[in-house]
């Protein structure tokens, strides 16, 4: 303590701060957790671990009378009396020290006084750098919990999160818990989230983001026993892009997500960067009818009832049905990719170096190719002449409307042929993801992922503040076009136009229509496919056969050439879809009950707290420079922390608020458990398990907009035939396997090699 004393005599503000650490007798405190924050502090300062040796409380109203706190080693351990059989005793920890501080209370000032006090330790005392190991002196406080559980709900390991938190402070010693310390908070804390049970839990999830939000939306739906079945949820930021860019939806539903083993659907779409935006999310307790009913109702009432005007699917009987009831005025999609999945395995597949009919690359042609009918039945027709079993042709025949372009003109798809924007999420989903998350790890997760895809589009939104669109072409169309439309549309548009140059007016015996050609650049045909747009001068109408304005919401090159021809240099504004516009979200959204919905309505809070931060931490390291100045700091925080708690009448601390009552209906809460089906494995939980594979996948899953360019041609079939080999897993028949979705079918293990599968995706101009 020598140190001590020296700085005491060169700093008269030093002899200030001692004093008031330093225990005395006569010493008052308004209470005894007073007196024992002051022996813990003391204690911390001084390198001894503090205890309570006894609190005596009056009979009569319960006030503690008096009280004594001592040093840790004061008195001995008891005999332990196993102690002959004990091979490795805890190590002695008590030494008789006599250490301590006496209080009683004076009834009439209701404080208490210091009435006893022993400061010579009979041991060694821990050093500067120790003390904060003693178990007195580690404490999460407040603050430190709500960042040990925000880097939790990040998916931060606690290793890398208390190191992190220790570098904040300036090391493990300012930290105030140590590692472990840590991981036990975070196990009392899972423990305390589950005593409602997996229902409850989930319930209280749904309960807890809406106080955060109100727009938060959610549903259940009960069996006759009141056992939850299925659920749905759509947040405020849903709610609101749902209204944005709606009209054209994805549904897919994949499994082995949750420990549940519940089917998860999701909705999903894209925005004006063509970037996806989910809609809401599912855990279905079976994929039947029924529960795909009951789902897309739910959607349709927490989305204001607001329809879609396309929606793509995986091919699924119930599915479809449950389409056509609910979104009645929906045009209904197959998603391509699953379709060329299934031509892989139905299909007989050409080997490299083999001559003869290519019959994948015919059905490609069937799906992107034909334009008009005669042609696909041709091609159709063709392709069952060099097929053994027609079962699957005769199958897919049967919803050829739902794939085929020919029969997808009118179609409001915007370039969307498949359901891998939410098969992409799904894989995002499953990435990391452990397969015992129990339900709270799996919405945070989600949370997580979902979170991933805003943040995509928010880069999207800086660059194309921040770059200018490359202009090849300087005409008033272009010009106005790169001001309006997100740079990737307005890339789409740019190429329309470059080709609109390349067109001819051929004559028309027709009033006001004009055949357009486009001149090709391939030397082997002059001229691409003939269009015929319908013109009116006077409202600035073109309408083009080739339909694309209708489907994709970018005018095409035929009707920029009329336009042109028309005289007309700029774009008239009903061409110009405010999807695709930088200006797509504007305007404010209603939920159903009228009230706007709001993304973030806690926005103006993180950013006052964040402001504070920065503040307080300024001035607490230009405080640190002298004694002085850190006394100042330290006071005027104490007295501003009593008029702040004077004032704020609620606290709504986020660890505090798990510390609540039960809730008895969230107790009750039950989920109605799936029961194992011996016919059909596909919810087989071991199995899955099983199959989980250990490696990473080789590719991931793309989002391959209709208008991109895919080269065709002879394509390498191996790599497809050894596919068609895989093993599979055992007890797993074909057609069982034929139900995953092929996401769900390559996290099994079933190494499908999208490559392969892409080059039959060939997806042709809009
Ligand atoms: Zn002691
Ligand atoms: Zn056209």
């Amino acid at each position: 303590m020598a140190s001590e004393t020296n700085s005491t005599n060169k700093d008269p503000n030093r002899e200030n701060m001692i004093t008031t650490w330093m225990p005395q007798i006569g010493m008052k405190f308004n209470s005894t957790t007073e007196a024992w924050n002051f022996w813990t502090f003391y204690g911390g300062h001084i390198g001894f671990d503090v205890r309570v040796n006894y609190e005596n409380k009056s009979k009569t109203d319960g006030v503690v009378t008096s009280a004594r706190y001592v040093c840790s080693n004061e008195g001995y351990r008891a005999r332990d009396k196993r102690d002959h059989n004990t091979k490795r005793p805890r190590a002695e920890t008590r030494t008789g020290c006599k250490v301590r501080m006496g209080i009683t209370i004076d009834r009439e000032v209701g404080n208490y006084e210091v009435h006893e006090l022993v400061v010579e330790h009979n041991h060694v005392l821990q050093l500067p750098g120790t003390c904060h190991l003693m178990p007195s002196q580690r404490m999460i406080l407040s603050l430190q919990a709500f960042e040990i559980e925000t880097a939790d709900d990040s998916g931060i390991v606690p290793k890398a999160a208390h190191e992190l938190a220790s570098r904040q402070v300036g090391g493990t010693t300012n930290l105030g818990y140590t590692r472990r310390d840590h991981k036990n908070y975070l196990r009392t804390k899972r423990h305390r989230e589950m005593m409602y049970g997996e229902a409850g839990t989930m319930l209280k999830y749904f309960q807890d983001r809406k106080s955060e939000n109100p727009a938060f939306q959610h549903d259940i739906q009960l069996d006759c026993d009141e056992k939850i079945t299925n659920i749905f949820w759509a947040d405020a930021k849903m709610i609101i892009d749902y209204a944005h860019f709606g009209d054209v939806v994805t549904f897919d539903t994949t499994f082995g997500t949750n420990k549940e083993y519940r089917p998860f659907g999701v909705f999903v779409g894209f925005n004006h960067f063509r970037e996806t935006v989910i809609f809401g999310a599912a855990l279905l307790y079976d994929e039947t009818f029924d529960s795909f009913k009951w789902l897309f109702n739910t959607f349709l009432f927490v989305h204001n009832k607001k329809k879609p005007r396309t929606i793509f699917t995986d091919q699924d009987i119930a599915m479809g049905k449950a389409i056509q009831a609910v979104f009645t005025e929906a045009w209904h999609g197959l998603c391509n990719f699953h379709i060329m999945q299934n031509a892989m395995k139905h299909l007989p597949q050409k080997k490299k170096d083999e001559d003869g009919p290519n019959v994948l690359a015919e059905f490609s042609a069937c799906m992107y190719k034909y334009e008009n009918e005669e042609a696909f039945e041709e091609a159709f027709t063709a392709i069952r002449g060099k097929v053994d079993t027609q079962t699957w042709l005769d199958s897919i025949y049967k919803v050829k409307e739902k794939w085929a372009r020919c029969f997808m003109r009118n179609a409001y798809t915007l370039g969307m042929r498949s359901t891998q924007l939410s098969e992409s999420l799904n894989s995002d989903l499953k990435n990391h993801l452990k397969s015992d998350l129990d339900i709270l790890r799996f919405f945070k997760h989600l949370e997580r992922v979902v979170q991933g895809k805003r943040d995509n589009e928010l880069n999207e939104e800086y660059e194309s503040r921040k770059k200018l669109p490359r202009v090849r072409i300087r005409t008033p169309a272009i010009i106005q076009a790169s001001k309006v439309y997100t740079p990737r549309i307005f890339e789409d548009f740019q190429n329309e136009y470059e080709r609109s140059i390349s067109a001819y007016i051929k004559p028309s015996e027709e009033k006001n229509v004009y055949n357009v050609v486009i001149a090709s650049i391939d030397p082997e045909s002059m001229y691409e496919e003939e269009t015929k747009v319908l013109v009116d001068h006077e409202e600035q109408q073109v309408l083009c056969s080739c339909g694309q304005f209708e489907r994709v919401g970018i005018l095409c090159s035929h009707a920029l050439k009329a336009l042109d021809v028309m005289n007309i240099k700029y774009l008239p504004s009903h061409y110009i879809l405010k999807w695709w516009t930088r200006e797509a979200r504007s305007g404010t959204i209603q939920d159903s009950h009228g009230n706007i919905v709001l993304e973030d309505p806690r926005m103006e809070d993180r950013l006052r707290l964040k402001f504070f931060i920065h503040k307080f931490h300024g001035i607490a390291s230009k405080a640190l420079v002298s004694e002085e100045c850190s006394k100042l700091v330290d006071d005027a925080l104490e007295s501003l922390s009593k008029q702040v708690k004077e004032k704020a009448s609620t606290n709504t601390c986020r660890s505090e608020a798990i510390c609540e009552e039960p809730d008895s209906s969230l107790q009750t809460a039950c989920l109605k458990k799936k029961e194992i089906q011996n016919k059909n494995l596909r919810r087989n939980k071991s199995w899955i398990e099983k199959q989980r594979p250990n490696k990473k996948r080789k590719k991931k899953a793309e989002f391959v907009p209709e208008n991109q360019f895919c080269s065709r041609g002879e394509k390498d079939m191996s790599a497809a035939q050894q596919q068609g080999n895989t093993e599979q897993p055992a007890g797993i028949n074909e057609n069982s396997l034929q139900e995953y979705g092929w996401m769900t079918r390559l996290l099994m293990g079933q190494d499908d090699d999208n490559l392969d599968l892409q080059n039959y995706m060939n997806f042709p101009r809009i």
